[in-house]
């Protein structure tokens, strides 16, 4: 079953740039898949795209079997969780986990969106950071309230964009099985992006290889091997 399909997507940048040139995938319900390949061949481009943060030149994206080009971001059901954070720096732990649930047109009493935040800040193991403020935290404790952050509306998927890339190697191990356990538990459907092979083959239930703007291979299972 398909539940993000892409169909012949493509992205012109105003500059000419063709960043996506007819590119078509599909996701399944609760499936974590990587979207693998260099810098620059167009990861964040498909991601953004996905969260309506950028509309295709041409093409379709669907969740559920709808369309959603012309559906607003807010509206889109989208988590995303950017490579560097992207907290709000005045507000603690707390605040920022709980800020998605305060604003718009379906926002909760504050008790309620604070019963609400600490679930998942007891899930992604920040608890204890309530009161402080991002600068105060490492880049491990950062993205663990950026995820809470994106988790806390119960998105129907999750994008994350190169979300270890800011942490040294040894956190990245402990927090990408933290992450890929985390969305299992969840049931939520993520599409990951990575530049990196060992990274995807651990984490992903798939992995969709781009190269240049096109898809170079479609889940590369078993027939995937490392380079040297
Ligand atoms: P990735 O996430 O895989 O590193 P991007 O999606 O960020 O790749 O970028 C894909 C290509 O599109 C790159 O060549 C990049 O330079 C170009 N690009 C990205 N954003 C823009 C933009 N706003 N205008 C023009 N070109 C862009
Ligand atoms: P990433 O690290 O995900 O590949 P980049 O550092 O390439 O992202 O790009 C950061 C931002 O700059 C993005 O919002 C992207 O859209 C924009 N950008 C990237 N390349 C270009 C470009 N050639 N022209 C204009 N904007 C660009």
């Amino acid at each position: 079953e398909k539940f993000v399909e892409v169909k012949n997507l493509r992205k012109v940048y105003d500059n000419g740039h063709e960043a996506i040139k007819n590119v078509s995938f599909s996701v399944k319900r609760g499936d974590l898949v990587c979207l693998l390949g260099p810098s620059g061949c167009g990861k964040t481009t498909i991601l953004n795209m996905l969260a309506g943060l950028l509309s295709p030149t041409s093409g379709d994206i669907l969740f559920d079997g709808k369309s959603v080009v012309n559906i607003a971001p807010k509206d889109r059901q989208i988590g995303y969780v950017f490579q560097n954070y992207a907290l709000y720096p005045h507000m603690t732990v707390l605040q920022n986990v709980m800020f998605p649930l305060t604003v718009g047109q379906h926002k909760k009493s504050k008790d309620e969106a604070e019963k609400i935040a600490r679930k998942y800040m007891e899930l992604t193991q920040i608890t204890e950071l309530a009161d402080q403020k991002p600068g105060q935290l490492s880049g491990g404790q950062q993205q663990r309230v950026s995820i809470a952050r994106a988790l806390v509306q119960q998105p129907k998927i999750l994008l994350m964009d190169e979300p270890l890339s800011n942490l040294d190697a040894r956190l990245r191990l402990r927090i990408r099985e933290e992450i890929r356990s985390l969305v299992k538990k969840v049931g939520i459907t993520t599409l990951f992006v990575t530049h990196d092979q060992e990274e995807a083959l651990s984490i992903g239930d798939k992995i969709i290889l781009f190269h240049q703007g096109v898809i170079q291979q479609d889940d590369l299972g078993q027939n995937f091997y490392l380079n040297p």
